[in-house]
């Protein structure tokens, strides 16, 4: 049976395009479970009246999950335990660059390596010396640690996942680069969390916009690192304004809360988010 997903953050509020990624991992679990995870890592831009408004909103909507919700912030052990093994990998670093260093180093660099979002960690932090790693712990400057996306690929040989949409897929993963596993401010990072989640919920679909496609190559990768099993994957096509650009939780106008002030029907809101059922 299929097990399948939400996985909002709580930094505003729901728009159309959250709604019918709920209503496409709902329907995507059919018989199976539907499961809702709150994916609350970033302490500074996370707010418990966005949770309120989530479950408000969704029940809104006609959903329903299954109890408990996981809340990230809950389980930073489980992520603590997984950096503990990708560290006994040795594929881990410690990056101790502020953004502002990691901008000014690509634009020094000629032709940095571009990401699908911009250019890709320069990889200054994986060049340093185990001495040179260890004064800047022991002086207590503040690091994230990031995956060394080429040892870990030399280690893990090719990967595939098989999309719903799109059929079987070779895992890129060097095209995200040395992405951030734990933050500086948490133990642990979307790439990181999202993963484990999956796993230990046994989420067997993974369903979510085509935003999030390259982050499916980490997310192989990690699972193959951590000796997970992979899930099938369903990447939607993402709801977009008149302009053709993709809502964001900035775009509060498209909040399904404005919607149902104007008196709108649960009903009517699905079909607004395109959702026919
Ligand atoms: N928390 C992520 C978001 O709000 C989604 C995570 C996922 O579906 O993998 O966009």
């Amino acid at each position: 049976m299929p097990v399948t997903r939400f996985a909002p953050s709580p930094t505003g509020l729901l728009h159309l395009g959250h709604a019918y990624s709920a209503l496409f991992a709902r329907h995507a679990a059919g018989d199976g479970h539907f499961l809702l995870r709150i994916e609350d890592i970033d302490a500074g831009r996370c707010r418990p009246e966005f949770e309120a408004a989530i479950f408000e909103d969704l029940a809104w909507l006609g959903l329903t999950w299954e109890v408990p919700v996981r809340r990230q912030s809950e389980h930073l052990d489980d992520y603590r335990a997984a950096l503990d093994r990708l560290r006994a990998l040795d594929v881990l670093y410690p990056c101790f660059c502020t953004r502002k260093e990691i901008q000014a180093e690509v634009a020094r660099m000629a032709g940095a390596p571009q990401g699908p979002d911009g250019p890709l960690y320069p990889g200054t932090c994986r060049r340093l010396d185990r001495n040179e790693r260890a004064r800047s712990i022991a002086e207590g400057r503040p690091y994230a640690l990031r995956l060394d996306v080429g040892a870990a690929v030399r280690r893990t040989g090719p990967l595939f996942w098989h999309d719903r949409g799109r059929g079987r897929q070779t895992a890129t993963p060097e095209l995200l680069g040395d992405v951030v596993l734990a933050r500086k401010d948490a133990p642990t990072s979307y790439h990181l969390a999202v993963t484990v989640d999956d796993h230990l919920q046994g989420v067997t679909l993974v369903t979510r916009g085509l935003d999030l496609f390259a982050s499916t190559h980490v997310h192989r990768l990690l699972q193959a690192l951590l000796g997970y099993d992979p899930p099938e994957y369903h990447h939607h096509g993402l709801v977009t304004d008149k302009s053709g650009q993709r809502l964001a939780k900035r775009t509060d106008a498209k909040a399904i809360r404005a919607y149902r002030d104007q008196g709108l029907t649960p009903a009517e809101v699905r079909r607004l988010a395109g959702w026919t059922d």
